[in-house]
């Protein structure tokens, strides 16, 4: 059977299992919108299914795995790493329409959401009741409940309130076979059984497809402090005395609700995109805290060398600083046809060499690398621009990228803090595991996989690292 037919069966199998309504098939559609991710990683799927329901999804997923074909679960698609891409497999896109509220509980203080539901829709909802959910993604005007607990998602408050893991309670979710089921308890506490919860948290849509999720929420940090909280930025001469402060203000036990750093090249490409009007230094740190806390931290600032800063004069005014680092990504994007957005995670202590080795590392090979990243927990984005018509530029930037995240695990770092494995980090991933954790915890996470999706249909060749080869 050629691909062309076993796609376009396909399609007329599941079409006539689950209604013309809910599936898009390759003779009837241009799939224009699954085609990539934001990464730039290609797909092409066989069927892209929109379903309104868990049982829509239970059906698939048995039709499937009966058949063993791959099935890709699909958010907003804004992962960096190639995570949804697929060629031939099933994509089931929850943000159709799977994205409703369920329900916001503010005495039990959770909020019960659909996969698809939108970060920012559900901000917005619990804004008005004077909650929040502190997990921030900059992709959060896109990115939907099922992509950043299966992406285990951070931002910039991880500092202060965790990733996405530690605000998830409860899921209901659909197994490979298609069976459905329900995983933890909207509770606070709960001690019964292995944590599955956290199994599926950050597991990429390799272990089940979230239906819906009961989150945590917490009071804004407003009604936590009782008094108002700002944004504000400080500017540093040199990456030295940014990163001194940063570790002064850890060490004296300051804890900003959030602590963002941005280099000059990363600063000006989001102002000339977006015209932000921020004055650029070479290092800006970016912050949120009480009234009572900013002059401790700016004290801290100033004798580790500050140069300025700029505390927000209203909410609206403390948006448009945050938007200078939430638009990074964007604004690195306008400086040439391709990006690396790399996210490796090293101990706070060492965020100055391995600054330092970023930049050599950028001049080595001749290409930009504008930095940026989440200062408080060490994890930093280096964003390799290259030319993507450019042979020797793709190839600089492919050397350039092994290099800085090899250079984050010798410091005793992560090959990831946020954007996770995909199909881009595999082989950096298993070399971490290896020297760090051995073969027999990768040969567990194989036998995980293996119990949970004996048939591999769920976002095959993504996430779980090769054979270690030894058998346990
Ligand atoms: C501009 C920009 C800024 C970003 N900033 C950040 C950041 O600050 N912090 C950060 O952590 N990441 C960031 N990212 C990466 C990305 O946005 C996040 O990982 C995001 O959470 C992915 O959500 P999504 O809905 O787009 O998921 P998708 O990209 O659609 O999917 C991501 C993964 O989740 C799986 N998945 C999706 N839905 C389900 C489901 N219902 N059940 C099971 N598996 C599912 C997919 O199969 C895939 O493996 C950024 C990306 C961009 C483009």
């Amino acid at each position: 059977m050629t691909f062309a037919k076993s796609r376009e069966s396909l399609g007329s199998e599941i079409e006539s299992l689950l209604g013309e309504d809910i599936v898009l098939r390759p003779d009837k559609s241009s799939f224009e919108d699954f085609k990539a991710d934001l990464g730039d990683f290609a797909s092409e799927p066989a069927v892209v299914v929109q379903p309104k329901t868990a049982d829509h999804v239970s059906k698939v997923l048995k039709y499937a795995n009966d058949r063993k074909i791959p099935v890709v679960a699909r958010g907003a698609g804004t992962s960096l790493t190639g995570a949804t891409s697929t060629f031939g497999g099933i994509v089931i896109d929850f943000s159709k329409y799977m994205n409703r509220i369920l329900s916001v509980d503010t005495t039990n203080w959770y909020a019960h959401c659909e996969a698809g539901v939108v970060l920012d829709d559900l901000k917005e909802e619990l804004k008005k009741k004077g909650f929040f959910f502190p997990p921030d993604p900059a992709s959060a005007p896109w990115c939907t409940i099922g992509g950043i607990i299966s992406e285990n998602s951070g931002g910039m408050r991880t500092f202060r309130y965790g990733t996405v893991r530690n605000w998830v309670l409860a899921l209901n979710v659909v197994f490979a076979d298609g069976t459905k089921a329900k995983l933890g308890e909207p509770l606070p506490k709960n001690r019964v059984g292995y944590d599955l919860v956290q199994l599926v948290c950050g597991s990429e849509g390799t272990l089940a497809l979230v239906t819906d999720a009961w989150l945590k929420i917490t009071p804004t940090p407003e009604e936590e402090a009782g008094t108002p909280v700002k944004k504000f930025m400080v500017f540093f001469s040199s990456w030295e005395d940014a990163v001194n402060s940063i570790v002064g203000i850890r060490s004296s036990r300051l804890i900003p609700n959030l602590l963002e750093f941005m280099g000059a090249e990363a600063l000006q490409s989001v102002d000339d995109s977006f015209e932000i009007g921020i004055p650029v230094h070479e290092a800006t740190l970016f912050m949120e805290a009480s009234d009572e806390l900013i002059p401790k931290i700016l004290a801290v600032c100033k004798s580790n060398g500050s140069v300025d800063n700029y505390i927000a004069k209203d909410e609206k005014d403390g948006e448009r600083l945050y938007s200078a680092r939430a638009l990074l990504h964007l604004g690195v994007k306008s400086l040439d046809t391709g990006v690396y957005a790399e996210d490796a995670v090293v101990p706070v202590d060492r965020l100055a060499d391995y600054v330092t080795f970023v930049k050599q590392t950028a001049k080595k090979y001749g290409v930009k690398i504008p930095l940026a990243g989440h200062a408080g927990d060490g994890n930093v984005h280096p964003s390799i621009v290259y030319h993507k018509e450019s042979k020797e530029s793709r190839e600089s930037a492919d050397l350039a990228f092994a290099d800085i995240i090899r250079y984050a695990v010798s410091l005793g770092g992560s090959v990831t803090g946020e954007h996770g494995i995909g199909k881009q980090k595999l082989n950096f991933a298993r070399d971490q595991l290896m020297e760090r954790n051995g073969p027999k915890v990768i040969n567990l996470m194989q036998e995980i996989k293996k119990l949970w999706d004996p048939n591999n249909i769920l976002n095959p060749g993504k996430f779980v690292v090769e054979d270690s080869g030894e058998k346990s």
